[in-house]
């Protein structure tokens, strides 16, 4: 396994906005073409990689030029913004709508109403509030059970000791189709050290799918961003959540999203 591809972190805020659906389609074919090469390197088929465009902060103008470049699923970090896109794009009807960051318990109904997929579970008192919402809808949603691989206290997620209890527990909720892990790794210039939560979530889900209770599927592993989804690809990622690099850079600092990445300029790469 090749060792020495670097993050991309030093660009974030360097990446061009996209403004036509031309600009799409490149984005969309530089990142699909990475990931074809990482795959190449880790001797993967590149059909087992999903490309997940993110596209939080960024005007409806910019999601309807990303579907127009063909993007079907289009993740949201913040679901009341989530909620709104769906809401103002209906016309849309093709387009389907991954939450990817942490959910309280009161904002489970709303996810309820509109989402495909949520790949932040991380307590069985939101997984109980989504399920009995699903229940009321009639609907199933496909969920990921995210992992705090980097130790960093003030990210979401399971620690991983914790997780073979919780897959447990999944079953009693019927709505919730388990597909896999999520993770943010470690927000860091130094690859070794991001490459490390990628491992160790590849890790856990060998260890956990030989326990995995009926009906609870660990296949997918959801890791890698704009900064590190090549090193994610190289350790096993089948899902990687991509918006810089599809859609430009965000105006607001990371630390908006993640409170662990303020003062990563300082700290790592200065
Ligand atoms: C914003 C976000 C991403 C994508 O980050 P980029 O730097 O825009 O690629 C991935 N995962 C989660 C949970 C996010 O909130």
């Amino acid at each position: 396994m090749p060792l020495s591809t670097s993050t991309r972190h030093e660009r974030h805020g360097l990446y061009p906005q996209a403004g036509t659906v031309e600009d799409f389609q490149h984005n969309l074919a530089a990142v699909q073409a990475k990931i074809a090469a990482a795959c190449q390197r880790a001797g993967r088929d590149p059909a087992g990689v999903r490309l997940l465009p993110v596209s939080k902060t960024k005007p409806e103008a910019s999601l309807r030029l990303a579907h127009a470049a063909g993007c079907r699923m289009l993740g949201e970090n913040k679901v009341q913004e989530a909620l709104d896109k769906w809401e103002s794009m209906q016309d849309l009807a093709d387009l389907r709508w991954s939450v990817i960051g942490h959910l309280q318990t009161n904002k489970a109904r709303l996810v309820a109403r509109f989402a495909s997929e949520f790949q932040a579970l991380d307590s069985l008192r939101v997984a109980a509030a989504l399920d009995r919402r699903l229940q009321a809808e009639g609907r199933a949603l496909d969920v990921f059970v995210q992992v705090n691989t980097s130790g960093e206290a003030s990210k979401y997620g399971l620690a991983p000791e914790e997780l073979r209890d919780f897959m447990q527990q999944l079953p009693a909720f019927s709505a919730l189709r388990v597909r896999g892990l999520m993770t943010l790794a470690l927000f860091s210039a130094e690859a070794a050290r991001v490459r490390r939560c990628f491992v160790l979530l590849r890790n856990l889900r060998e260890r956990l799918r030989q326990e995995a209770p009926a009906g609870i599927v660990l296949d997918e592993l959801s890791m890698g961003m704009s900064g590190d989804f090549e090193i994610a690809v190289e350790e096993g990622a089948t899902v990687v959540r991509v918006g810089q690099a599809i859609f430009g850079a965000r105006p607001l600092p990371d630390s908006y999203y993640w409170p662990a990445a303020s003062g990563f300029e300082t700290q790592e790469s200065a």
